[in-house]
């Protein structure tokens, strides 16, 4: 917008940001500070990443981490995604930050092989619908994956519906290449947009995430029930698995489970866990201390 274009403005100086400031309103004045803090989360190296693990319903075991993006400001609570990504989008600042996270996913990956992890569980990263479209993202990705020692394999980037359907032929194309590298593709928040089922044939996609939305009355509403029970078919059709995520009881999970759904996510198994956390998690898990 105009007023942040001229306080980006070359000699933006503290005179010039006054004399606007007095015409902003509070909502233009917190952006401005976010994405200030932003830009300073960056240099400091404040942002980390929480892992999720995702179930395989049939074998019990632990197929998937979701990374997920938190910011630490130093002596300040925790910040969730939802408070910053969207402005991280706006900004562009997403670029950066989202590089940061694929090289930071792709590291704890190859750290968490050289300790043992099997090859079968891959660490997925959400790619926001502006990274998708950034131009070098195929290089960025590859560009993660070598200098971090991360196998393609181990990798599984989650791309939203809606960004998909932004522009399904250049998505497709994208897809493609990230495909062919080897990296896992799943569409996140499935659902909630308006794919039509000749594009999803297309697309070379492993996984389709069932929305939360649809996850949570789905013992008691039948509306969401019939929605669940038509991804999963849907799924199946196109010969690709699917996951539900926010499984927070015991109720969802045994619908899902009955309905043929492949994998779960949610609060039922576990929170998204800081690195140290999950370690305890995985170890927990495999010793069969979960059901
Ligand atoms: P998402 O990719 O759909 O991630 C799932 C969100 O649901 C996460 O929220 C997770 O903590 C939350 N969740 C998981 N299980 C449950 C459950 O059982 N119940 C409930 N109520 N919630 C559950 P989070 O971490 O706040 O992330 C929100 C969104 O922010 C993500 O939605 C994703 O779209 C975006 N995001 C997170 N990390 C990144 C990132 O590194 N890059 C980009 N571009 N986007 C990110
Ligand atoms: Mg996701
Ligand atoms: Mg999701
Ligand atoms: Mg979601």
């Amino acid at each position: 917008n105009a007023e942040t274009a001229m306080y980006r403005g070359k000699d933006a100086g503290r005179a010039t940001f006054q004399f606007y400031a007095h015409d902003m309103n509070a909502r233009a004045l917190d952006h401005l500070k976010l994405e200030a803090g932003l830009r300073r989360a960056l240099e400091r190296n404040e942002f980390i990443l929480h892992y999720q693990p995702q179930l395989d319903l049939a074998s019990g075991g632990i197929i998937g981490l979701e990374a997920l993006v938190r910011w630490q400001p130093s002596r300040q609570p925790l910040r969730y995604p939802g408070d910053f990504i969207n402005l991280a989008e706006e900004t562009g600042l997403i670029a950066p930050i989202g590089e940061w996270v694929l090289n930071e996913a792709c590291r704890q990956r190859k750290t968490w092989h050289d300790a043992g992890m099997p090859s079968s569980c891959r660490v997925a990263v959400n790619l926001s619908a502006r990274q998708f479209r950034q131009q070098d993202i195929v290089e960025v990705v590859s560009a993660a994956l070598r200098s971090t020692g991360c196998a393609p394999a181990w990798l599984e980037l989650e791309i939203t519906e809606s960004a998909i359907m932004d522009d399904p032929e250049s998505a497709a194309a994208i897809m493609r290449q990230l495909s062919d590298m080897g990296v896992h593709l799943s569409i996140d928040d499935f659902g909630t947009g308006y794919s039509s089922l000749s594009y999803l044939k297309r697309f070379p996609i492993h996984c389709l995430k069932i929305d939360r939305s649809f996850v949570r009355d789905i013992a008691s509403d039948n509306d969401d029930a019939e929605i669940a029970r038509a991804v999963i078919a849907l799924a199946h059709s196109l010969k690709v698995k699917v996951i539900a995520e926010g499984v927070e009881t015991e109720a969802q999970r045994d619908f899902l489970r009955e309905h043929g759904c492949d994998q779960i996510q949610g609060y039922f198994l576990s929170r998204p866990l800081p690195v140290e956390a999950l370690e305890r998690f995985l170890h927990t898990h495999a010793e069969g201390g979960t059901d």
